[in-house]
């Protein structure tokens, strides 16, 4: 078992997959700079999926396209038998977010889509790690599975819950996974599982003068489900999150409105009381439709769920990131990070030294501020362990210009290489070590505590391929 090998020997095999990282890294930073250009929207990712799809192919990796419905979902897969090691890749862009690489607000596009998130990073740097792992597996006749998902639409879609559903993980061992950040960190679960619908009314239209008795205001069932929705805050886990907006409030006032809509995402750090708190939502839907006698239809239901920790995976995934290293910023990236923090609001502009350390192995709060996304679902049915690093200027948060400029230059790709080197040498770990995929298993299973997995999504329910435009 390589676990009883002296750690000089460990450190020769992880002194080759870097080197073979940073083979590769110049190149991969053109595909990420490409994919940045490309800035395509969940599930209209062709050429992003195309080009990633075409790397990996080129080096030797077996690629299954299209999957799971998803025209730009995919699966990359080198060698054969156990054990199979996962690694994740998204490649979406958000709306609105177009900016050039330059400190200054400036949209390459006015409107358009950009990469406001770093997923561009995130899949080239997926890859990259792919990449250099797979040639070490080759040099070193290495036995096992080592497959590469395309994960389109993280930002609204819920790609992967679609790709589970399919059954493309169900053999999977160990998922990794990393996302672009502000510093440089192991993460060991975290995120909020999140619920999300259209509540849409049917009422009675009628004049709303001459005749309103004739009505039936789904407008009305509308505003009572905002007001259900207000009261029902103050008894809930405080950490909770509720918010909506009305996508359908009637077409004119002296019409009474025959449809409304109303668009809710609920999120809580843990999956079992979200669909509590999403159980009593639903109730004063229908609550609403009763006393204005329309009837609800709930559509369009999304959702993802929380990320599970794993703290064997996550000892390792610190070893490794610490080994691998931080880095700093040349003179130009300097003059280039402080004069992107001008931008930034007072006070929050962060230490630019810090790009250089590795934080300390910490669970997340689940009382923090935090975002949602689908890896959750993944970490729910997979033992799974990620990495953050600081792709963006210290101080930037992710879904704003600001990351978006600082994903399309040397400072995001710099990020990026360091993502891919603690990937490739825990995928490296993971081949050669059984114990670290038992430990790692049987600390899924102890921290599930019983509870199971379940989206909010119907059975049945395929990706929403159009769901930007909805
Ligand atoms: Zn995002
Ligand atoms: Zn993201």
């Amino acid at each position: 078992m390589a676990a009883m090998l002296p750690s000089a020997v460990f450190g020769q095999q992880h002194q080759q997959i870097i080197q073979l990282v940073e083979a590769h890294s110049e190149h991969f930073s053109v595909v990420s700079q490409t994919i940045w250009g490309y800035a395509e929207l969940g599930y209209h990712e062709e050429k992003s999926s195309a080009l990633l799809r075409r790397e990996l192919e080129t080096t030797g990796f077996r690629v299954q396209a299209p999957v799971a419905d998803e025209p730009t979902a995919f699966v990359a897969t080198y060698g054969q038998g156990q054990p199979v090691i996962g690694i994740l890749g998204e490649f979406d862009a958000l709306p609105g977010l177009s900016q050039a690489a330059t400190p200054d607000r400036e949209p390459v596009v006015a409107n358009a889509p950009g990469h406001g998130c770093g997923h561009n990073l995130l899949g080239s740097g997926a890859a990259l790690a792919a990449v250099a792992l797979k040639e070490y597996m080759e040099r070193n006749h290495v036995a096992g599975t080592l497959r590469y998902y395309g994960t389109p639409a993280e930002e609204g879609g819920d790609g992967k819950v679609y790709m589970l559903r399919a059954g493309l993980f169900h053999d999977v061992d160990v998922v990794l996974q990393w996302h672009p950040a502000s510093s440089n960190s192991v993460s060991n679960g975290g995120m909020l599982a999140m619920n999300n619908a259209k509540f849409l009314f049917h009422g009675v239209a009628a004049h709303a003068a001459m005749a309103p008795e004739r009505g039936r205001s789904a407008l009305d069932a509308v505003m009572l489900m905002g007001s259900g929705i207000e009261f029902l805050r103050e008894h809930i886990p405080s950490n909770s999150r509720i918010h909506y907006i009305i996508t359908n409030g009637g077409a004119a006032p002296n019409v009474v409105p025959d449809t409304a809509e109303l668009y809710l995402y609920a999120r809580n750090p843990s999956l079992p009381v979200l669909s509590e708190v999403w159980n009593r939502i639903l109730k004063i839907g229908q609550g609403a439709a009763l006393m204005t006698e329309t009837t609800l239809e709930v559509k369009d239901a999304g959702g993802t769920a929380n990320i599970r920790p794993n703290d064997p995976l996550a000892k390792v995934a610190q070893r490794n990131l610490e080994e691998a290293g931080g880095f700093r910023y040349t003179a130009d990236e300097k003059h280039f990070a402080e004069e992107l923090q001008k931008s930034l609001p007072a006070g929050s502009a962060g230490d630019l030294d810090s790009t250089a350390l590795i934080q300390p192995l910490r669970r997340p709060d689940p009382n923090a501020p935090a975002a949602s996304s689908d890896v959750g679902d993944v970490s729910w049915n997979v033992p799974t362990i990620g990495f953050e690093t600081a792709t963006f200027v210290p101080g930037v948060v992710a879904h704003t210009w600001q990351a978006a400029a600082s994903a399309g230059m040397s400072i995001g790709q710099k990020g990026m290489i360091l993502a891919a080197k603690a990937l490739a040498t825990t995928g490296a770990d993971l081949f050669s070590d059984r114990q670290l995929i038992a430990d790692a298993k049987a600390d899924f299973r102890r921290q599930l505590e019983g509870r199971t997995y379940a989206s909010v999504i119907p059975a049945g329910q395929t990706p929403p391929l159009n769901y930007r435009s909805k």
